[in-house]
């Protein structure tokens, strides 16, 4: 799956997406693996709300302020980026149950942008079981 953004730090819901990637793949029963692969960006689920994206968004920077001293800011300037997407994790891994993903009703699939804007890439792999 292939996602733009458009900004420096942004959540992109893309619960749509990959449930059409689940009805794409006529599995039934299963288990879908999500998985960004970049290490300055994350997967997370939970519930889309504006108030609450921000409230993430504004979490990561009290917990790992942009501008402070990092030694991989010697190398590309951009290790909070790195830092907060290791406390995010770059997966997310959803039973599929009757060709349908198992999210409750606020759960929402997000890609997580820590450092944008970028053409990013997201793997969705469905194993049947
Ligand atoms: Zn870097």
């Amino acid at each position: 799956m292939d996602i733009h953004t458009t900004t420096r730090t942004e959540l992109i819901d893309i619960t749509d997406r990959v449930r059409a990637i689940v009805k794409e793949s006529n599995i039934k029963n299963g288990i879908c693996v999500i998985s960004t692969r970049h290490t300055t960006s994350s997967i997370i689920i939970n519930e889309n709300e504006r108030g609450l994206r921000n409230d993430i968004l504004e979490m990561m920077e009290e917990l790992v302020p942009e501008n402070k001293s990092y030694a991989h800011n010697q190398i590309d300037n951009n290790a909070h980026a790195h830092l907060r997407a290791v406390l995010l994790g770059s997966g997310a891994t959803i039973p599929v149950e009757d060709g349908h993903l198992v999210l409750g009703t606020w759960q929402s699939i997000f890609f997580v942008e820590l450092d944008g804007p970028r053409n990013r890439s997201v793997n969705v792999k469905i194993i049947e079981s």
